[in-house]
């Protein structure tokens, strides 16, 4: 599943490759993937003025409107064009194309008048600068939620998954069944710094990744060599070398340390 860096690099091909082409045609071979009320209509004619990131969104807008994406599990925006998993193909006037790949088709691809009504109930971005310490802080005190559940949760904070959560409740030193309201200032601190850190250090590994994005179906890319938690169930923690427990937490395999990671409550 893409999460916000993923996203980010997604965006920032893409900015180097379709802003200012002009949709000509455009083709959905899959009718589910694209949600427009009437595509031809609301699309042909358009150019692409700018493309940027919102939450786990792509957002390409267009000189009257935008088209808003969202990857899901498997879909992938590419200039190449392949036979198979082609949900949405854009053609501009220049002669290039874009292709929605996507082999699970859980990908869409949604036309609206207004993005920012659309995208309206996101939190705020973690790595924007509305988004300080002091802000978490307050967020997290209202909030008699466990902290995990809490930080995958759109509304709340925008673009965080998985994979990250757990590498930022590690790096904090914070249970990830621990009460938001009961983390303490300095371990929320702690908490931002690390969520920062480790979206930018993933932005940056993913960078290379966007070549073989387009060239093969390799979605790993770099980051996975310097994950501490996630994924290593029952192997040596790298700091104390307890062995990192896996749970479930709201159906979503968890990895903590417990030697490491203190529970709030
Ligand atoms: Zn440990």
């Amino acid at each position: 599943m893409p999460e916000l860096p993923e996203v980010e690099t997604v965006v920032r091909g893409l900015q180097n490759t379709i802003i200012g082409e002009t949709i000509l045609d455009l083709e959905v071979p899959w009718e589910k993937a694209l949600i427009a009320d009437d595509p031809y209509e609301s699309m042909v004619g358009k150019s692409i003025t700018g493309v940027r990131r919102r939450a786990k969104y792509i957002v390409i807008e267009l000189d009257r409107g935008a088209l808003v994406v969202h990857l899901r599990m498997t879909g992938k925006l590419t200039p190449l064009f392949s036979e198979k998993h082609v949900t949405v193909m854009l053609h501009f006037e220049s002669g290039n194309s874009l292709y929605f790949k996507d082999t699970r088709k859980f990908g869409r691809m949604v036309y609206t008048e207004d993005p920012h009504d659309m995208l309206a109930h996101l939190g705020p971005e973690p790595l924007g600068e509305v988004f300080t310490p002091n802000l978490f802080y307050k967020m997290l005190r209202g909030k008699n939620r466990i902290i995990k559940p809490l930080l995958l949760d759109q509304t709340f904070l925008a673009g965080l998954g998985n994979i990250y959560v757990d590498e930022a409740l590690f790096q904090s030193g914070i249970q990830p069944l621990s009460i938001a309201s009961a983390i303490p200032r300095i371990r929320v601190k702690s908490l931002y710094s690390a969520i920062k850190s480790i979206l930018s250090a993933s932005i940056q590994a993913q960078g290379t990744t966007v070549l073989n994005f387009s060239h093969g179906d390799n979605q790993s890319g770099t980051y996975q060599g310097a994950l501490q938690v996630y994924g290593r169930g029952g192997e040596p923690c790298l700091q104390c070398e307890q062995p990192i427990v896996k749970i479930k937490v709201g159906q979503r395999g968890t990895h903590y340390c417990e030697g490491c990671q203190k529970k709030y409550s």
